[in-house]
């Protein structure tokens, strides 16, 4: 049998998951789950690089649990992916600082979606593991060597320093790497329901995937539009109007959508009628998200037996490929034994723990 080739891709667990996390990212995923064989990341050691408080790490657990029901709920499969907590594959932290070798400071320095990020956790000074988000990424994708990246926007610069590094690497000591391809979605970057371009946790702008028939109608309702258009007989804008491109997203009615921006550039519907129009849209468009999750979530402890075991293959994984950069690198004489000598001790004392 030919074996498939690796997808790795992830989020930081800050939270449930949203539209754009959906379409960025999510819809790539499940589009490709049966072609590749999958690896999803929670990137808690990401996480810390904004958010090293204890509060936010004590959160962890729950925001962990709570992505992964919204993966399974949009259908990712977890007898055929990997799941797995990115902190508990110690090879992670390896990696990286292997790859931190191969990376120059203006490098990264240049990148600006670390200034962004910075900016919008509101800190002063760039801390160091910030500006290594990218080289931890690297780790990340290159630990199960992935073919393929799928990714919102935000993220394409970092796969690029990916390709950079396994090339870097492999030009060093050795093809190990594959020098991965990164997959951004049909909607680069969803835009958030104020008119910010990014729809983000951080900002308060979201449509979350478990938000209910409720909530996700009060958030459409008071979506940004046209700010000109202050009565409903002004012609309005469609183009950049984020209802309209939530609209082209995810309602399925083309007519009703050429419609819609038909009568609305002459100034013939009301604000009203085209929200609630895409309310109606976006609700139908989570339902089946809705419904799966509720299963999911009446089974007790399935989604920690998913990550248990998700961790535990990506180990295995991690373990093969760090003995094979390490042995590229010419990293293995006294590690090699060390290793050996360590695993019969434990034997030796678990044999002695058994009598
Ligand atoms: P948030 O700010 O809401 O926490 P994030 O950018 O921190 O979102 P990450 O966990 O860093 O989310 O990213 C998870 C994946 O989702 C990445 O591939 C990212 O590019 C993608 N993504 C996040 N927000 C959007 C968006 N608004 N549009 C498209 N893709 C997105
Ligand atoms: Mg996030």
């Amino acid at each position: 049998m030919q074996q498939l080739q690796r997808l790795l891709t992830g989020d930081r667990p800050t939270g449930r998951l949203h539209l754009g996390h959906y379409v960025g990212s999510i819809a790539n995923r499940l589009k490709l789950q049966s072609e590749y064989d999958c690896h999803f990341l929670i990137a808690d050691l990401h996480m810390l690089t904004t958010r090293p408080d204890k509060a936010d790490i004590e959160a962890i657990s729950e925001n962990a649990r709570q992505m992964v029901l919204d993966y399974l709920a949009c259908g990712i499969d977890p007898a055929r992916s990997v799941i797995f907590l990115q902190s508990a594959v110690h090879e992670t932290y390896e990696l990286n600082l292997f790859f931190e070798m191969l990376v120059t400071v203006p490098r990264l320095q240049r990148l600006p979606s670390l200034k962004d990020m910075k900016d919008s956790a509101n800190l002063a000074e760039m801390p160091f593991g910030l500006l290594g988000y990218p080289v931890l990424q690297s780790a990340d994708i290159l630990l199960p060597r992935a073919h393929i990246v799928p990714v919102g926007k935000d993220n394409e610069a970092h796969v690029e320093l990916t390709r950079e590094i396994a090339r870097r690497f492999n030009n060093l000591y050795g093809e190990v790497f594959p020098v991965p391809e990164v997959l951004v979605g049909d909607v680069p970057t969803l835009v958030g329901t104020d008119g910010n371009a990014k729809m983000s946790k951080s900002l308060n702008n979201t449509i979350l995937l478990s938000d209910d028939e409720t909530t996700v109608r009060k958030q459409v309702m008071s979506m940004y539009t046209d700010p000109n258009r202050v009565r409903a007989d002004i012609p309005g804008t469609v183009e950049g109007n984020p209802v309209f491109i939530y609209h082209d997203v995810f309602n399925p009615d083309r007519q009703q959508v050429a419609e819609l921006k038909q009568r609305y550039r002459q100034g013939a519907v009301g604000d009203v009628e085209v929200k609630e129009k895409l309310a109606a849209a976006v609700n139908a468009f989570l339902d089946p998200i809705r419904e799966q999750r509720a299963r999911y979530e009446a089974r007790r402890g399935f989604v920690d037996e998913v990550i248990y075991d998700g961790t535990l293959r990506m180990r295995e994984r991690a373990r093969e490929t760090l003995l094979e950069a390490r042995k590229a690198m010419g990293l293995t004489g006294v590690w090699n034994r060390i290793s050996r000598k360590a695993e019969v001790a434990r034997k030796q004392r678990e044999k002695s723990s058994v009598r």
